[in-house]
């Protein structure tokens, strides 16, 4: 037993998303992969383990919390402008080579693992929600880590969070089954899943299975949760036409009004193998987006690069609704009620009633030079 994976042990509570196995076993249903464990055994994220015959599952810590612009994460439907509180904990249930966040299961083995232990911060939901006041955050979000492996410590903030007036969001790998999405719904307002490939291939590599990711969201958008998807483009790994034209016509069949955002790999941690997209695949992805009947196609990463595909046009009129740079909101025309101000159609997604609240040169900030 590791310094770190001892710490992390403490920060615990008994899991809901549990089902009752044989012999002391119990089988986690927070994500597709399953897992049945035995007492003493760790499921494949490590942070979620059999004590006893009781699931046992991370509650009472963060190791990230940061505000943001929500476009950040990205979401472009969801209260633009607006401060979300973004908190993380540590592991994850995919092994992707650009990520460093299923390092937790090294815990013992790798230094870089240990590191990871500096950064444990003890909260309580409570805690967290005036945190979020304090930041005057409009949303709260659960990224950086993978959420659905730490659902429980999620509902347990979301509930804080909506009490004080604040929407709630997931940025996930939609590695999830029904029950979690089940679970969190009541809780939840948005959902951003990564679709990292068409090919079951590459999600093995991953450590993931495509199909699950696909059901995720299909089945987060019949739940009524608002669902935006990201594909990171990598070259020579998902950028062929084929392959995106695999995704956006999946999307466009679940629903045309589901953003996609085509965002740019550069060359970063483990993974430094491809080249970094250039803007020009980018701006193919986008097409083939539009052209497959997505009405919100967005290019991201690669601000001033990309054409009109940072900002939100009405599908009908092709009014500009709202005008991006990189995180920043420029121009904002929508109405109260969500809709184009010349032709009155409605656009999906979570709108400020009052659109002065729309901060245009986001947070303050001074506006980038690019
Ligand atoms: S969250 Fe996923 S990987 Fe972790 S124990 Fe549960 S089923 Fe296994």
């Amino acid at each position: 037993m590791t310094i770190l994976a001892e710490v992390l042990d403490k920060f615990t509570t008994a899991g809901d998303l549990v089902e009752a196995g044989a012999d002391g076993a119990v089988r986690c249903v927070a994500c597709a992969h399953r897992c049945l464990i035995r007492p003493g055994r760790r499921g494949i994220c490590q942070v979620r383990f059999n004590k006893d015959g009781e699931l046992r599952v991370p509650w009472g810590y963060v190791a990230a919390l940061q505000s943001d612009p929500i476009e950040k994460k990205p979401f472009s439907h969801v209260l633009p402008s607006a401060n979300a509180l973004t908190f993380g904990m540590l592991g994850c249930d995919f092994r992707c080579p650009y990520c460093q966040n299923w390092l937790t299961s090294q815990a013992g083995r790798d230094p870089e693992a240990e590191s990871s232990l500096d950064l444990i911060r003890r909260m309580t939901p409570e805690q967290m929600a005036a945190h979020a006041r304090r930041v005057r955050a409009e949303v709260i979000v659960s990224s950086y880590n993978e959420p659905l492996i730490t659902s429980e410590w999620a509902v347990g903030i979301f509930k804080q969070a909506r009490a004080a007036g604040l929407k709630c969001a997931f940025v996930s790998n939609g590695n999830a089954t029904p029950e979690a999405l089940d679970y969190l719904r009541p809780h939840l307002d948005a959902y951003k899943v990564d679709l990292k490939s068409m090919q079951d291939k590459n999600y093995r590599q991953l450590g993931g299975v495509l199909k699950h990711v696909l059901g995720t969201i299909q089945k987060a958008h019949e739940l009524g949760l608002w669902v935006e998807v990201v594909t990171l483009v990598v070259p020579g790994f998902n950028d062929s036409n084929d392959e995106l034209w695999d995704a956006a016509r999946f999307l466009s069949g679940v629903s045309a009004d589901i953003p996609w955002h085509v965002t740019a790999f550069h060359k970063d941690y483990h993974m430094t193998d491809p080249d970094n997209t250039p803007a020009r695949t980018l701006l193919r992805a986008a097409e083939i987006g539009r052209e497959a009947g997505l009405r919100y196609v967005y290019a991201g990463n690669l601000p001033g690069m990309v054409d009109e595909y940072e900002d939100t046009h009405c599908p009908n009129c092709n009014t500009l609704l709202v005008k991006r740079r990189a995180y920043v909101i420029r121009e904002y025309h929508l109405t109260p009620n969500g809709t184009c101000p010349k032709c009155g159609t409605q656009i999906p997604g979570i709108w400020p009633e009052d659109p002065a609240r729309v901060t245009l040169n986001g947070y303050g900030f001074p506006l980038p030079v690019y």
